[in-house]
């Protein structure tokens, strides 16, 4: 398509910025928008682009109907927090690349701002976007925002993050900062005549892929509603009316109910809430409530989280690799009677099936279970984890490339990890974490209609 450029159509409104909300479906504490936000006027955008509902060369549609609801709810509750602001959500379906150029010659927005992607998928769709972008005289700002310590502020180029976890979050530890939040805006100034989109309905998205929403399991952690209110509404819960933050690091390896960890991650994953605002919220906690081993260790965990993405920025597309960064590592096989039995929750380990049948009917697993049902895959079925990561992909509410990658990797005993083997032995994690059975007889019985593929 041949675009004409901007500066031809329009050249009155040079301080109008589209600012396009990719997974930081936030107004809170976001550094691309308050970066849009030094223009005058702001044009924000939200995309659901085809892609998310293509098919992975496995066979799997990438967003399953879980996630798919949710990020339909975060980009809902975004409309109401920008409108409640005064200004207007512009929502199209397509491609990121054909549809900003368009709108940036509409609106006469001379500049795009986003937040930065890292892995190698979503960094091609910048490049296709930028190019596309600046053939109408644009230019692209791509903003940092996604982990708690800034990529500026780390103690060491991205080159030299440091191939064990302890090493590196010594070293952020000691010498790194983590940034103060942005406050929200308080207003929002779009341009006039501007008018917000309808969302499409989730089974108009779902019947395109050939994908049916199945009924809410109430047997789910958690409701798990997407939107930046309800990451709000988590954390209050979490931190101030239930205290459970201060007995977190004893209850973070359960398997039942709401409470055993923070369940952030699904919100954290579209961005509805920032790792800083959570991380201030814990040193206000540890200020006026106790700071204990659990507050500092909920921190941990999101450097673990920052760690997982400084490795995707250092390695690229390699950590993707069936043999990721142990070249030298045996190769795993395909069979599809396996692999198919461990997504179905078939397979003959009780506790591995359980936990399969949580993720299908519900999109969460915990983390104690992916690990066992991860570690199953791939050292006792033999299988290749590009299989298991890809089926993650497509059920998890709280999918993000860089923590799932890295996880697999870690357990697959291909990734950043000195224990040469990192094999589960799921019956007696059964034992040591399902000891009354309990779990498991929760997810015992499941008529598992698994037309969700
Ligand atoms: P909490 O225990 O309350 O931890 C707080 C936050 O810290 C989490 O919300 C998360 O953002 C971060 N965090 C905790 N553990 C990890 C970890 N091991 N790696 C990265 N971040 C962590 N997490 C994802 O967010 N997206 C994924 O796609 C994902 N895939 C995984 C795949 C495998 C095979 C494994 C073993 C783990 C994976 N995890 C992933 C990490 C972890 O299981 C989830 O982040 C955690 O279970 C979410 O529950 P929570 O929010 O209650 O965590």
């Amino acid at each position: 398509m041949q675009f004409s450029p901007i500066s031809n159509i329009c050249d009155m409104s040079s301080t109008r910025t589209l600012h396009w909300f990719r997974n930081d479906l936030r107004l809170d504490d976001n550094p691309a928008l308050s970066e849009a936000l030094r223009g005058d006027e702001l044009l924000p955008v939200v995309i659901l682009d085809d892609r998310f509902w293509g098919t992975d060369r496995w066979g799997h549609v990438k967003t399953g109907p879980h996630r798919t609801r949710f990020l339909l709810e975060s980009v809902a509750d975004l409309k109401k927090a920008i409108e409640e602001l005064g200004g207007s959500l512009v929502i199209r379906q397509g491609l990121p690349e054909k549809i900003l150029p368009n709108l940036m010659k509409e609106w006469s927005c001379l500049t795009l701002t986003a937040q930065a992607e890292h892995t190698p998928e979503e960094m091609d769709i910048e490049t296709a976007v930028a190019s596309a972008v600046s053939g109408v005289g644009g230019s692209c700002q791509w903003v940092e925002g996604h982990t708690l310590f800034h990529p500026d502020d780390l103690p060491m180029d991205i080159g030299d993050i440091p191939d064990i976890f302890t090493q590196f979050r010594k070293k952020v530890e000691k010498h790194s900062e983590v940034r103060e939040c942005i406050p929200a805006p308080v207003s929002l100034s779009c341009p006039n005549g501007l008018k917000s989109d309808e969302l499409p309905s989730l089974n108009s998205i779902l019947d395109r892929s050939g994908q049916t929403m199945p009924t809410a399991d109430s047997r789910s952690v958690l409701p798990f509603k997407g939107g930046a209110s309800e990451a709000r509404a988590r954390l209050k819960h979490y931190f101030w009316d239930t205290k459970k933050l201060a007995v977190y690091k004893k209850t973070r390896n359960g398997l039942v109910g709401p409470d055993y960890s923070s369940k952030f991650s699904p919100w954290l994953a579209h961005g509805c809430i920032s790792p800083r605002r959570i991380a201030s919220e814990v040193y206000r906690f540890e200020d006026r409530i106790e700071a204990n081993d659990s507050t500092y260790w909920l921190v941990f965990e999101l450097i673990w989280r920052d760690y997982f993405r400084f490795i995707a920025m250092k390695f690229g597309s390699r950590i993707f690799h069936g043999k990721a960064l142990k070249p030298e590592s045996p190769n795993r096989g395909t069979q599809k009677h396996p692999f198919e039995a461990w997504k179905d929750g078939r397979t003959k380990d009780a506790f591995v099936n359980a936990n399969m049948r949580e993720l299908a009917r519900t999109g969460f697993m915990s983390n104690r279970g992916r690990q066992n049902v991860a570690s199953y895959l791939v050292h006792d079925l033999g299988i290749d984890w590009r299989l298991g990561a890809s089926w993650f992909e497509h059920c998890l509410l709280d999918y993000d490339p860089a923590s799932n990658a890295g996880n697999w990797i870690y357990v697959a005993g291909v990734g950043n990890d000195p224990r040469p083997n990192r094999k589960f032995d799921t019956q007696r994690q059964a034992t040591m974490y399902d000891g009354d059975g309990k779990y498991q007889t929760l997810w015992s019985s499941d008529a598992l209609e698994l037309d969700i593929r």
